[in-house]
């Protein structure tokens, strides 16, 4: 029998969560969503409920709640919580820095907290390659030197380092430290995906949008960067893969340890590639014009995926033409998202 089966999922409702859950559903495990709905729909635990004709466990509530989050480890049993619970707009938590640093750093050591109250030490955390700067060296191995460039970042880092030092200070934790590349992409059913509020600040959903017609034409910030076509380059990564991704880490729960592992494809794609890619899997235009840089972006940005090769056996495996699809396919069934 499998020693680790309930798992405490923050954050279940949100995008990456809701694709998670799914895949832990399919692998046999039970989640239990814990999520104050800060930035995701109940719309989305109907879809999951359609899913799988399952009512999704859902305790609505907020991770900086200790003793909450204590009654509920203890209540459903966990085993392992993955905690994606928080704030991720980099432009937003430049302009308001306490808000960021009160949910991302606060809510995971109250969190932290609570597990360790209850006899808990196994976690899977969300981070990100935005820890990784400006890279030096691509495609880039977890050893690359951290740094931030947003308090988003910061944020993301100093949860690095908490964990770095509650392993420190105690080895049997079990801890993985996932770090993403560029989520894009949607459930192959079209139910659930990304809905962003407002404006997107990211590529894949302002290219979607603008497919639709929602937006009038995508701004392409900059085509004179050092990189094959001039425009920025990224690892692109399908949420499904991702989230299957949690699910091989669960596996690595077994041991202590406290490891980071980026989840990325290896390969690096520009603006204008991905707007063709998604021009040809939605048989749509997508109109564009060349602006100034984005402040604070850089060039390219591509993982060294060997690591969780060689420790989880993973591979991405989605395309890049898969990804669009994907997304247009929740986007055309969806075009307001959730509403
Ligand atoms: P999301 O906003 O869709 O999901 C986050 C979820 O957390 C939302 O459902 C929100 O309601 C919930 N939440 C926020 N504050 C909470 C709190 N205090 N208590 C309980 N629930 C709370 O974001 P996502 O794209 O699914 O990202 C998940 C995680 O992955 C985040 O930590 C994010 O920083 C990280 N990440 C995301 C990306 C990306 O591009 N999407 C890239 C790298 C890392
Ligand atoms: N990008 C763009 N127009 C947009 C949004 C993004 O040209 O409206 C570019 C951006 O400059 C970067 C790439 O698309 O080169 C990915 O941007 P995103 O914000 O999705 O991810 P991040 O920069 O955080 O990796």
């Amino acid at each position: 029998m499998r020693s680790i089966k309930n798992i405490l999922v923050t954050g279940g409702a949100g995008y990456i969560g809701s694709h998670t859950y799914v895949e832990l559903k399919e692998a046999g495990y039970t989640p239990i969503i814990l999520d104050n709905f800060s930035n995701a729909s109940r719309g989305v635990i109907d879809r999951l409920n359609t899913l799988f004709q399952d009512k999704p466990m859902v305790i609505e509530g907020d991770i900086r709640d200790t003793s909450l989050v204590e009654k509920t480890l203890v209540e459903h049993q966990c085993d392992a919580v993955i905690h994606f619970a928080g704030f991720k707009a980099v432009g937003e938590s430049m302009a308001k820095p306490l808000k960021y640093f009160e949910v991302n750093v606060g809510g995971s050591e109250r969190l932290l907290s609570a597990m360790k109250n209850v006899g808990l030490r196994k976690i899977i955390f969300s981070s990100s390659a935005t820890v990784y700067g400006d890279p030096q060296e691509l495609p880039i191995p977890e050893a690359h030197p951290l740094t931030s460039a947003s308090v988003y970042g910061q944020t993301k880092l100093m949860v690095e380092e908490m964990l770095r030092a509650v392993y420190a200070a105690d080895r049997e934790w079990s801890i993985c430290i996932l770090r993403y590349f560029n989520p894009v992409g949607a459930h192959l059913s079209g139910l659930i995906g990304e809905d962003p509020t407002g404006v997107p600040n990211n590529l894949m959903p302002f290219i979607s949008q603008t497919a639709i017609g929602r937006r009038e034409k995508l701004s392409v910030f900059g085509n004179d960067y050092d990189t094959p076509d001039g425009t920025g380059v990224r690892d692109y990564i399908h949420v499904v893969d991702l989230a299957k991704g949690h699910v091989a880490a669960l596996d690595l729960m077994a041991t202590p340890h406290c490891t980071p592992i980026n989840l990325g494809t290896g390969n690096g794609i520009s603006v204008i590639e991905m707007i063709n890619a998604f021009e040809a899997a939605s048989g749509k235009k997508v109109p564009y014009e060349i602006v100034d840089r984005r402040p604070g972006d850089i060039a390219a940005c591509y993982a060294d995926a060997t690591r969780a090769r060689e420790l989880m056996d993973w591979n991405a495996e989605r395309s890049i033409h898969d990804m669009c699809i994907d997304t247009w396919r929740w986007q055309s069934q969806n075009p307001d998202g959730y509403n």
